[in-house]
């Protein structure tokens, strides 16, 4: 396996208390596979994501428990030094905000060339064609004159484009992307997805996508990790979730996305809010928002069951979801 998250446990210590943000969280993605990571905002998705990167901001982030394997050896245990290099060669990651990511002042083939040049000790000059090369496999049109521009001469896109470019420079074995589309029009996000996905298979990397947009990785994802209050609550191969959710949480994931035969008529959305990570409810933590809810789930929290030897959830009650 390249990537094992087992049982991890972040918090963060915020003037009001102790925010539990993830909460037991195991998941694994190998290389050539694509894992989407499923939740709204404060799900624990990113959190997640920048542990495994090493770039959580500690403090007031602290990891409490549990492993990250990468390639067998857990990242945790790592000197700073060790954890830095395996962060610029082996993995990279993609966020929703190309022109925060970008340096402004730098033109677009200077700040992928510096990578080639830091991390491969090429010249200048070899390192502008490694530049204009990796911007033709992304597929940004005129490539040899646009490496001179700068990332505001570019479309949010083309900016995404650029991103991909950079994260793809170093051939990492492991990318992580943080809603790499939400920013985008739904045109341009279906593109963008579509050539992350194309490359991804091509360098047989393993991919975690994390996203609020069940709609979005329908294509593109192997597994779904559904994430709620810090946990995992659905886990399992991207065909079976759109067959039967085995969590009403994930139904409702499901029936909130867009669809072209039901036009015109109101999208439905999950009710009420995601939980104070402060005051996670007993129990279930998603009861307060269940319309499957029994009186157990308000004082019994679920463990992730076994539906199959592929698939787990997070619900005392999945066999009542699944065939619902
Ligand atoms: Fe709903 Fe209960 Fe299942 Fe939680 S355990 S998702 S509250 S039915
Ligand atoms: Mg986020």
């Amino acid at each position: 396996m390249l990537l094992e998250v087992r049982d991890l446990h972040v918090e963060f210590r915020t003037r009001d208390g102790i925010a539990k943000a993830v909460n037991g969280v195991s998941y694994a993605v190998d290389a050539g596979e694509t894992l989407a990571v499923l939740g709204e905002s404060g799900s624990g998705k990113s959190v997640t994501a920048q542990a495994v990167m090493g770039i959580l901001d500690m403090p007031p982030g602290r990891i409490t428990g549990g492993e990250i394997l990468f390639k067998g050896r857990d990242l945790l245990t790592l000197k700073k030094e060790e954890r830095r290099s395996v962060r610029g060669a082996e993995m990279a990651m993609i966020f929703q905000d190309a022109l925060s990511s970008l340096n402004p002042v730098l033109s677009v083939g200077d700040q992928l060339g510096e990578m080639f040049v830091v991390h491969r000790g090429m010249s200048r000059k070899d390192a502008r064609a490694k530049a204009v090369e990796l911007m033709d496999r992304v597929r940004i049109p005129a490539a040899r004159e646009r490496v001179r521009q700068y990332p505001h001469q570019f479309s949010g896109g083309m900016r995404q484009r650029i991103m991909i470019a950079m994260a793809l420079a170093l051939e990492p074995a492991l990318i992580i992307a943080d809603e790499p589309t939400t920013a985008l029009d739904v045109t341009v996000q279906a593109q963008v997805m579509d050539l992350l996905a194309e490359l991804q298979r091509e360098y047989r990397m393993g991919l975690i996508l994390i996203t609020h947009d069940l709609g979005v990785v329908a294509d593109v994802a192997d597994r779904i990790a559904v994430m709620y209050a810090g946990r995992i609550v659905e886990s399992a191969p991207v065909h079976d979730i759109y067959k039967a959710p085995a969590h009403p949480y994930t139904r409702g994931l499901l029936d909130s996305i867009p669809r072209l035969d039901q036009k015109g008529q109101e999208l439905y959305a999950i009710k009420g809010l995601p939980p104070n990570l402060m005051r996670i409810p007993p129990g279930c933590p998603f009861h307060p928002r269940c319309p499957m809810a029994q009186d157990v789930c308000r004082t019994d929290v679920p463990p992730l069951y076994e539906v199959s030897a592929t698939r787990g959830s997070a619900c005392h009650f999945w066999r009542e979801c699944l065939h619902a």
